[in-house]
């Protein structure tokens, strides 16, 4: 934990995690609420009619696409991209082809098979074996 400014009201406040003031967190909370009902009626909407009829600045609800805190959601002119190689999505930071890949990488990183089952000895009986 460690002292900050809260960057939406400027305020001292102690950070937990959140980025902002408890009342700020709160209130972001109470808007994400009113954003995701929103859309669990309406679905399909562009970004800039969304903030009209729910009063959410566009970045909060950028915010929130960002997160992945909206799914299924078809929100056009938001204009997210993703972080790796730029294609429009719809939510998140990742494309799904780059997740694919991240997670590609991430499986070579952490082998599934524990390391003692790849010694030599079980290279010699494999290839044995394959004989
Ligand atoms: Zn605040
Ligand atoms: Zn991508």
């Amino acid at each position: 934990m460690e002292i900050s400014t809260c960057p939406e009201c400027g305020r001292i406040f102690v950070d937990a995690g959140t980025g902002m003031c408890i009342e700020c967190a709160r209130e972001e909370e109470r808007q994400y609420e009113t954003v995701r009902k929103y859309l669990s009626e309406n679905p399909s909407v562009s970004i800039d009619f969304l903030c009209s009829e729910t009063g959410v600045k566009k970045e909060k609800i950028l915010k929130f696409l960002r997160q992945g805190r909206l799914l299924q959601v078809n929100i056009t002119g938001a204009d997210l991209r993703c972080e790796v190689c730029g294609t429009i999505i719809l939510s998140g930071r990742v494309c799904e082809k780059c997740v694919k890949k991240l997670q590609g990488i991430a499986t070579e990183l952490q082998p599934e098979e524990p390391p003692q089952r790849q010694t030599g000895k079980m290279h010699i009986f494999e290839h044995i074996k394959n004989k």
